[in-house]
């Protein structure tokens, strides 16, 4: 984890790096990204510029568009209200394809134990404000509105329960426990799903530019956007794709930029339709 490179002093770079794709591949996360964070996850949408944006950029030619996110599919599906956009729920675990083809990643028999739910909805009881949200294949705590004086005493609560579980795996992210099955798949894999096609465009090529030195770069560029501990996976291999990874609000990362609030990630991608739009025309 380090401290990312501020997104704003980087635009020249990155304006280059869009200009020689053929292709541009933005993916998103929902809450805290494009919606903002607010008091109960009920509330959240995306605001009207963001979604302008979205639906600009995503109409663009050779063009696409994901939002993945730890909510559930069904959940995110409402909410994004986006058709012929790629959507994953459950941090990967549920994708629906563009042309609204669904697949759960979960091995037969991998699902949450029978016992846990009841044991985290009597832990959720004890403490006013907290609430666990079904996501059918993941169960989410969270305790945003629990007193400050009490949340260690919930969160420490939370982690003794879930190690009686070893099938479980616990994920911290804000004022949130997810309890997922422990298998390693991420919003990462979901990526994978989302370009499983388009494989070739992510091959790094080596260009040299004369008098500069050689460089590596993909013929598509991937940009990925989130804010949370489960999107760190997706910096990840994005940035083994030579893509553009961005962090919301956070001081320590493996994304390579960081921007400070969704405020700002409307901004971005308003900029990133201009500069496609710019370059890229018919
Ligand atoms: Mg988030």
């Amino acid at each position: 984890m380090a401290k990312p490179k501020p997104l704003w002093s980087a635009l020249d770079e990155i304006a280059e790096r869009v200009e020689g794709a053929e292709r541009l591949y933005v993916a998103a996360d929902f809450d805290g990204t494009l919606a903002p964070i607010v008091s109960h996850p009920d509330r959240a949408v995306i605001p009207p510029r963001t979604r302008r944006a979205l639906v600009a950029l995503g109409g663009l030619t050779r063009v696409r568009i994901a939002v993945l996110s730890g909510r559930s599919l069904a959940d995110l599906a409402r909410r994004a209200r986006l058709p012929g956009v790629f959507l994953s729920g459950v941090s990967g675990l549920e994708t629906l394809s563009a042309s609204g083809a669904l697949r759960i990643h979960l091995p037969r028999g991998r699902g949450l134990p029978a016992s846990l739910r009841p044991q985290v909805i009597a832990w959720c009881r004890a403490f006013r404000g907290a609430w666990v949200e079904d996501k059918r294949y993941a169960v989410a705590l969270h305790y945003r509105a629990v007193a400050a004086r009490r949340q260690p005493a919930f969160e420490a609560g939370v982690r003794l329960l879930v190690r009686r579980h070893p099938g479980v795996q616990l994920e911290h992210g804000k004022r949130v426990f997810d309890l997922r099955p422990a298998i390693t798949w991420s919003k990462a894999d979901a990526l994978g799903v989302w370009l499983h096609g388009a494989r070739a465009w992510f091959s790094p090529r080596v260009s040299r530019l004369p008098g500069r030195r050689a460089s590596r770069k993909a013929r598509a560029l991937l940009v990925y956007v989130g804010d949370d501990t489960n999107d760190e996976p997706a910096y990840v291999w994005v940035r083994r794709r030579l893509g553009v990874s961005i962090a919301v609000g956070r001081r320590a990362t493996r994304a390579e930029y960081g921007v400070a609030s969704p405020r700002h990630v409307v901004w971005f991608l308003e900029w990133l339709a201009r500069e496609w739009r710019a370059h890229h025309r018919s």
